[in-house]
């Protein structure tokens, strides 16, 4: 298959790869509590639905999604919820926020799944249903609610080829070749169902050239599958091919557009672990309550991949790894690149984290003084964006927002690649980081005042309204009154006629 290449990138980031990656998955137990932010996918934060003192099952539905772009959030076990309250996330703020606890009981009871036997018996918004109501976000970071993603039904767009992203190209993660090498026929199972919701033509998946092993693990599923409409490829271990918009480049050479979505050009992309989630949906019923991820780094003792539920504790995963060593510096979530330090290890893990990095001191790259930019291009060579990076840096930095949001940069993926190649060590995803988040809160405030404004708007209208309402019932019970003869010009009126009545009486 002829591949593409992108701008930009890194040829030569170290791996460490190996540290995880050769132990089998190991299943996680089930921590004394388990919590869950509700706000851990894009979009609003789900709505609860149980109470303090409520007891649950695994797989119960415990908060509902809210509004078009929400996820509902399962019980990962059995147990009673012993508070909605505010509690540490993993977030780059360190901020905490409203979630759900659950003292679990030890029996992890779990609630009837409904399997099916023939997913093809099932039409496209049937599916569409159950991955909504499974609760399934992008879980390659993302934590964008598939079920928008595959819901195509009513949208001007027609999807021809779908793409299984399986190219895990930040360091230290191995979560998704762990999945592939250990479940490949599940995740195969997985691509069928795509392929029949989307009715879409053909499934490319797509692994890095640094994982043979993995690569024929695949291939074996694909060859017991035997649907031709799916096939596996190997792209060039280049960070950051597993971005949605460079693979999508790598594999079809096409670009999507800034601003546009990959369905705009007839392309839906997902994550192998998120296929994965939607075969355990759709033919065991079960909704996301768990995922592999890996915990690695110098400052564990057993850096591999856990099969964890939703909602365990960090603290309880590095227990299960034997825990800190002497090494064991700064605690970050996904990986060197991309990922954000941690303030503490208790913070749940969520849908989207697919990595716990106990970094020792040299892992992660100290901040370096930084220098004045010397003009020397490295970033937006270095950007697979095709971005220019020290133009957004200036814009960034001197609050010129709207001329940053005209050079794209709401394309920047956050990758760190500019970073990395930054001569004079300028913390440039930062700046982006904080310029989008500014952005995010203008648009949010400005949102809020165009309501307010709509809201004060409407009530001038509909007191104006009701005034002149008033007005034209006084003016029309006025005219009433003018049109009828005063009472006792009527009293008069009666009485000269019974006079006159009375007088011709007499006469006769
Ligand atoms: S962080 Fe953004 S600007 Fe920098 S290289 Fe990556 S995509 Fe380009
Ligand atoms: S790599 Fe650094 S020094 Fe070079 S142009 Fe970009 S921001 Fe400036």
């Amino acid at each position: 298959m002829r591949l593409w290449s992108f701008n930009g990138g890194l040829p030569s980031l170290a791996e460490h790869k190996n540290e995880s990656v050769n132990l089998p998955i190991e299943i996680a137990p089930v921590p004394k509590c388990l919590v869950y932010p509700l706000g851990q996918h894009i979009g609003n934060a789900a709505k609860p639905l149980v109470q303090v003192g409520d007891n649950v099952l695994r797989g119960q539905k415990i908060a509902s999604a809210q509004g078009m772009v929400s996820a509902p959030i399962h019980a990962g076990s059995s147990g009673t919820v012993i508070s909605i309250a505010d509690h540490l996330i993993p977030h780059p703020s360190g901020f905490s926020a409203p979630s759900i606890t659950i003292e679990t009981d030890g029996v992890d009871n779990e609630i009837d799944y409904t399997p099916c036997t023939d997913f093809r018996q099932l039409s496209a918004s049937q599916l569409v249903d159950i991955v909504r109501e499974a609760g399934i976000v992008g879980l390659g970071g993302a934590a964008f609610p598939t079920a928008i993603k595959l819901d195509t039904q009513g949208k001007p767009v027609t999807i021809d080829t779908v793409i299984l992203n399986g190219a895990e190209c930040e360091p230290y993660i191995s979560c998704d070749d762990r999945l592939l090498k250990e479940r490949a026929n599940r995740v195969i199972e997985g691509v069928e169902i795509l392929l029949h919701m989307l009715s879409a033509k053909r499934a490319i998946l797509a692994v890095e050239d640094n994982i043979p092993e993995t690569f024929t693990s695949i291939q074996n599923a694909i060859t017991n599958n035997q649907n031709p409409a799916i096939n596996a490829v190997q792209i060039p271990t280049i960070y950051p091919t597993g971005g949605e918009k460079q693979l999508i480049q790598t594999l079809t050479g096409k670009e999507v557009p800034s601003g546009k979505i990959p369905a705009e050009i007839g392309i839906v992309s997902i994550n192998v672990g998120t296929v994965y989630a939607i075969q355990q949906a759709v033919i065991e019923g079960k909704p996301l309550t768990s995922r592999i991820i890996t915990v690695t780094g110098e400052g564990v003792n057993k850096p591999h991949n856990l099969e964890a539920r939703i909602g365990t504790p960090i603290s309880a995963l590095i227990n299960v790894c034997r825990g800190y060593t002497k090494q064991a510096d700064r605690l970050i979530m996904g990986g060197p690149m991309m990922g954000f330090a941690l303030p503490s290890d208790n913070i749940p893990i969520v849908k989207a984290t697919n990595c716990i990095l106990v970094a020792s001191k040299h892992e992660v790259v100290t901040e370096k003084q930084a220098m004045p930019c010397i003009r020397c291009g490295l970033c937006a060579s270095a950007c697979p964006a095709s971005l220019l990076p020290q133009q957004l840096y200036w814009f960034s930095r001197s609050d010129q927002l709207d001329k940053a949001v005209k050079l794209n940069l709401f394309d920047c993926i956050e990758c760190g690649c500019c970073d990395v190649v930054c001569p004079s060590h300028i913390p440039l995803v930062q700046h982006f980081r904080y310029a989008k988040s500014a952005l995010k809160v203008q648009n949010h405030e400005k949102h809020q005042s165009n309501v307010a404004r709509e809201r004060f708007e409407a009530r001038e209208e509909r007191i104006a309204r009701e005034k002149a309402e008033r007005a034209e019932r006084s003016r029309k019970k006025k005219a009433a009154l003018k049109s009828k003869p005063a009472k006792e010009e009527i009293d008069a009126a009666v009485n000269r006629s019974k006079t006159k009545k009375n007088s011709i009486t007499n006469e006769d």
